[in-house]
């Protein structure tokens, strides 16, 4: 069984989590609890594709010692390749933004008739009614599937039906026609949030391709780069876009990814930002959520005795 990072530590932010309203297992309100219990000041919830979770928690009025951060992680595409992007500090009834996960949705769902097909050709005796309860109301995804074929007995483990099942290269899902790039950054940026292109280990970049792509990104209007996603990110991986955030003046972000509770990954837990970046709670559009309390409490906790580097320092006086 995978186990926690040693480099991992408590930290008071966490800038990327799932709830129901997504593919995670705990509630928004939960997941929110759960924050507060870990220490955490200030949260993000970033459900995929729906702002849903954030707003029952924003409508719900509903207060912890963890300051919520209202957030996203839209999917879209880059030539061929399917990126994250997370929104953070968005506001949740903006209209653009909302025809914007409309059409994601309609995606989604087309998306998740696409997989029923394929599982059911491979005789696996799965029901739409099943998919859609896994999923509780979100529109399912690779997980909720995952999570049907367990309980039907085609897979011991969540992993191990996506292994056989689900991963990359086992379904046919190359055509699926997510937004573009820009206008997934257009969307969260009329939204009033900052785009930041999340896990950028996960797209198995090369040096070139990385800065390609970071330079469209950041045309388009992207600001920042999560250089750390999970407690077990790799102390080199972390240095690897802490240089290259720097090299951009890129803010720099992090979180947990947390989807459920398990014995490698827990909200508010990972190694610590290094200490050359400017992080993305600096930035002048986030300030409405992170109080002068909460952001000397999370810069007291990651960037103790060191300096700042020099892109929050002119964005912070223009
Ligand atoms: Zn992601
Ligand atoms: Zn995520």
């Amino acid at each position: 069984m995978q186990s926690m990072n040693p480099n991992a530590s408590p930290q008071r932010f966490d800038l990327h989590c799932h709830s129901t309203a997504s593919d995670g297992v705990l509630s928004p309100q939960e997941i929110l609890e759960r924050a507060d219990a870990q220490g955490v000041a200030l949260l993000a919830i970033t459900d995929h594709d729906t702002v849903a979770g954030v707003r029952a928690l924003l409508d719900a009025d509903f207060a912890v010692g963890t300051a919520l951060l209202p957030g996203i992680e839209l999917t879209c595409t880059d030539g061929q390749r399917v990126l994250h992007l997370v929104g953070l500090g968005i506001d949740v009834d903006d209209g653009t933004l909302g025809q914007h996960l409309d059409t994601l949705i309609a995606t989604r769902m087309e998306r998740a008739d696409s997989i029923l097909d394929q599982l059911r050709k491979r005789r696996l005796p799965l029901e739409w009614s099943q998919v859609e309860a896994a999923a509780g109301g979100a529109p399912p995804g690779r997980v909720h599937f995952a999570r049907v074929l367990v309980e039907c007995g085609a897979a011991d483990s969540v992993s191990q039906a996506f292994k056989r099942y689900l991963a990359d290269g086992k379904l046919r899902l190359g055509n699926t026609p997510w937004p573009s790039l820009d206008s997934a950054v257009a969307a969260i940026i009329g939204a009033g949030g900052v785009a930041v292109l999340a896990h950028p280990r996960h797209y198995n970049l090369t040096r070139t391709r990385a800065l390609a792509l970071l330079r469209r990104f950041v045309s388009a209007g992207g600001e920042a780069i999560e250089v750390i996603s999970g407690a077990n990110s790799p102390l080199n991986d972390i240095q690897r876009w802490s240089r290259t955030a720097d090299e951009l003046g890129l803010l720099v972000s992090a979180g947990s990814d947390f989807h459920a509770p398990s014995s490698w990954c827990e909200l508010g837990k990972f190694p610590s930002l290094p200490g050359c970046n400017a992080p993305v709670w600096e930035h002048p559009k986030l300030h409405r959520w992170v109080d002068a309390e909460v952001g000397r409490l999370v810069c007291g906790a990651a960037f103790a005795d060191m300096g700042r580097s020099h892109a929050a320092d002119e964005r912070n006086n223009a």
